[in-house]
């Protein structure tokens, strides 16, 4: 997708801080973090949204939680635990249509959530 934010992040156009990579996904620091780690995860294939995850789809949906729990257990975040989100369209608040997978963790967390 040319005008999709974390395509460009992908492809180099805009920097990020990329913390883990591989042939199906990449990881890089949120620019606005909501908690000592947060890292985004996404698929290096374009998907919009949740709803747009086809069954071809449901390795790379994994992959995404593995190096996703990968990193946080690196990062010594494994026993007191940590949160994974997606967010899908609206009411969620997704802002960024490139799947992506939250890694929030390194502070205690409310749930039900805002
Ligand atoms: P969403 O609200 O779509 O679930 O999450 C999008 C996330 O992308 C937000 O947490 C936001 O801070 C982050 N974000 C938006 N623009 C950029 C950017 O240019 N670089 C990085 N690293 N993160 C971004
Ligand atoms: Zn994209």
């Amino acid at each position: 997708m040319s005008n999709c934010l974390f395509c460009k992040i992908r492809d180099g156009q805009i920097p990020a801080k990329v913390v883990y990579r591989d042939d199906v996904c990449l990881g890089f620091e949120d620019i606005n973090p909501q908690a000592p780690t947060h890292v985004l995860f996404i698929p290096l294939k374009h998907i919009a949204t949740v709803n747009d995850i086809a069954m071809e789809d449901r390795e790379l949906v994994g992959h995404l939680y593995t190096a996703a729990a990968r990193l946080a257990r690196e990062r010594g975040h494994a026993d007191k635990g940590y949160r994974l989100v997606m967010n899908c369209n609206e009411d969620a608040g997704q802002t960024v249509f490139h799947l992506h997978l939250h890694l929030v963790a390194g502070r205690p967390m409310g749930w039900p959530p805002g």
